[in-house]
């Protein structure tokens, strides 16, 4: 039976680590009564370098229920999705499916084993994804949507409302691992693996206990970097201004000269506005053209895996002669 760890990132979550710990060990109990994981599954709380007393309630929740709870202490804080690679990292090892939550209590629990089902189905990452955003504010809501539909105008793929709340199987994490970029965006990540994925559909609920770690201009950095490593579409934008603006200069020029053989203009107006026009267009030209070759320099410096082999049908020689020979020796 499979081996399964969640995989927990907090951030000076001590309000809600107990109540955390207590919902997921009563899943796990659950999912192994089911006969759905074996019973040595466990949970992995990855302390992030929190300044409160998280990692002291990991350690007794540890000690309190040693063959359930686990937990690793990063030496300081490295953001959430570091935090998240790290436990994943180390759980790959000790356990053949992991799944992914926030320390908040937000995603729903009792999807998990709706996860796990279709992990039994064949499915090797089950993204979490929420039905409706009632509880988010609406600055929260209306950002959050604009920016998965910037994503997709970017060309970035990503799962519409999913956050890091995922089932990932052992050899999905293991191939994650072969992902070394440090501009790390999990959530266009997992798409590009090309394994068999599902969905699971859940309420986000309020927040168990405590605030968000996620304050404004952290959402913003996630946003930009998101996109920035995923995509050099915004390099191509300036290329084809450079080109659109140049198209302008032409029509400047027609513009000009019409002006100039009609003798409305002050004397220099002509080739001053004609020099601005062509020259801006030249030099946003330029750029981009210097930014195509940034853009392949930095799609090449991630050396990102080129492909993922999923199965292997191997020839065996000679197994069809044994089977001729044994034909034969039936014959005799
Ligand atoms: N988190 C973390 N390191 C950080 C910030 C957040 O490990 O630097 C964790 C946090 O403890 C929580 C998860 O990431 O388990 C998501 O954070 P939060 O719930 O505050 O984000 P929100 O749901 O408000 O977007
Ligand atoms: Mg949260």
């Amino acid at each position: 039976m499979d081996k399964l760890a969640i995989v927990v990132p907090c951030y000076n979550e001590e309000e809600v680590l107990k109540l955390a710990s207590e919902a997921l060990r009563e899943v796990l109990d659950q999912l192994v009564q089911k006969n759905k994981i074996s019973p040595d599954s466990f949970i992995l709380f990855v302390n992030d370098g929190s300044k409160d007393n998280t990692w002291k309630l990991i350690e007794e929740e540890h000690g309190a229920h040693p063959g359930q709870v686990c937990g690793i202490k990063l030496a300081g804080n490295v953001g959430h999705q570091f935090a998240l690679t790290a436990g994943l990292i180390t759980a790959k090892d000790r356990s053949d499916v992991t799944i992914s939550i926030d320390a908040d209590l937000q995603d729903d629990v009792s999807v998990i084993e709706e996860m796990v089902d279709k992990y039994h189905e064949g499915n090797d990452i089950v993204y979490g994804v929420r039905r409706e955003r009632k509880t988010d504010t609406f600055f929260k809501r209306t950002t959050a949507q604009a920016f998965y539909r910037m994503m997709g105008i970017m060309g970035v793929k990503t799962v519409y409302n999913h956050a890091d709340f995922r089932l990932m199987s052992g050899r999905a994490v293991e191939e994650f691992s072969k992902y070394k970029e440090t501009n790390l965006f999990l959530r266009g990540l997992m798409p590009l693996l090309g394994y068999r994925t599902d969905c699971v559909y859940y309420d986000r609920r309020e927040r168990a206990a405590g605030e968000s770690k996620y304050p404004l201009k952290k959402m913003l950095a996630l946003a930009f970097n998101g996109i920035s490593s995923f995509s050099v579409k915004p390099i191509s934008l300036i290329l084809g201004m450079g080109l659109f603006i140049i198209f302008v200069s032409l029509l400047a020029l027609v513009y000009a000269l019409i002006s100039y053989f009609t003798g409305h203009v002050v004397p220099g107006w002509t080739s001053l506005i004609l020099s601005i026009w062509l020259l801006g267009g030249l030099q946003l030209l330029a750029i981009g053209m210097v930014g195509q070759y940034i853009g392949k320099v930095y799609i090449e410096v991630k050396q990102r895996p080129r492909y993922n082999i999923e199965t292997v049908l191997e020839c065996e020689h000679g197994a069809g002669e044994v089977k001729l020979s044994e034909m034969e020796n039936r014959e005799e």
